[in-house]
């Protein structure tokens, strides 16, 4: 029974629907280039709901990138991107596959939220308005009810005492905690995070860091992380991606990666990193 659940406990209410472990992504030999740079080369792989997958590996491999292709911020120049079994930018019709309207790509959009390294607050409204002006806006929530959603957020994040101050108010750190709670209340399927904490002061990560654990643990959120953070992504993935060169060279849990990595170049980044 829904109603008995305690979302502080177990946090089911921060998503929609619920995970039931089928592919939530899936990328078909994807490829992106840059002028000559190809920073994709026909990339595979797929995350599967309610995982925690992390991407790891050198600057300038194409791991943004991915998560700007998810977000329509960037578009492949060859293969296919499905977020829950639907093109991204692409749909069905008469048995082909065409380009797909702009509701469409917002609709299959909708099940994805993204935090920037950059935080990227509305920097014009307080921060209760930056939580509650896309769930009204974009899902058509009343003001209350996405007020409401906006302070159970803001609980996770440990904010609720700022909720009526302006971004510049606030710390780096409590700027991204709200980006955290802003992406959340859409209640997306899945959350990219793009190297959320690289432009914090460094006495700023780990409070951040520790938001996204807790939300690891108590939510079944399906998450894809840009990370330098190895002890994070060694806490919460399921599973890790190594990119070199714009291809997975190597993958699987987080204690065969960085414990016993098969790859030369695995083990060179992971010795220069850790
Ligand atoms: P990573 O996240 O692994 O550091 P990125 O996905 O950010 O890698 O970048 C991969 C490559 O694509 C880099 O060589 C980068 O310079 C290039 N790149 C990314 N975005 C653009 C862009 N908008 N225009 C030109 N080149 C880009």
């Amino acid at each position: 029974n829904p109603a008995d659940t305690n979302p502080a406990e177990n946090g089911p209410a921060l998503v929609n629907p619920p995970v039931d472990g089928s592919e939530l992504i899936r990328f078909d030999k994807v490829t992106k280039r840059f002028g000559d740079n190809t920073v994709l080369d026909r990339l595979d792989f797929s995350v599967d709901s309610g995982k925690h997958v992390t991407l790891i590996g050198p600057s300038g491999s194409g791991k943004t990138t991915i998560l700007r292709l998810l977000m329509t911020l960037a578009e492949p120049d060859e293969g296919t991107i499905r977020v829950g079994g639907e093109y991204l930018t692409h749909e069905e019709r008469g048995g082909k596959l065409v380009r797909a309207g702009e509701k469409h790509v917002r609709e299959v959009r909708k099940n994805i939220g993204m935090v920037f390294q950059q935080f990227n607050l509305f920097p014009n409204m307080k921060v209760l308005r930056n939580i509650t002006e896309a769930p009204v806006t974009v899902l058509g929530l009343s003001r209350d009810e996405a007020e409401q959603r906006a302070r159970d957020l803001l609980e996770l994040v440990g904010l609720t005492e700022h909720l009526d101050k302006y971004p510049t108010q606030l710390s780096g750190g409590q700027q991204q905690r709200v980006a955290i709670a802003r992406a959340l209340a859409m209640r997306p399927q899945v959350l990219l995070l793009d190297e959320v904490t690289s432009a914090l002061d460094p006495e700023l990560v780990a409070g951040v860091l520790d938001v996204l654990r807790d939300i690891a643990r108590t939510t079944d959120i399906t998450m894809l992380c840009v990370t330098h953070e190895m002890n994070f992504a060694r806490d919460i993935s399921d599973q890790v991606l190594m990119f070199d060169s714009g291809r997975v060279i190597e993958s699987g849990p987080p204690e065969k990666i960085f414990s016993e990595p098969e790859q030369e170049r695995t083990r060179e980044f992971l010795s220069a990193v850790l």
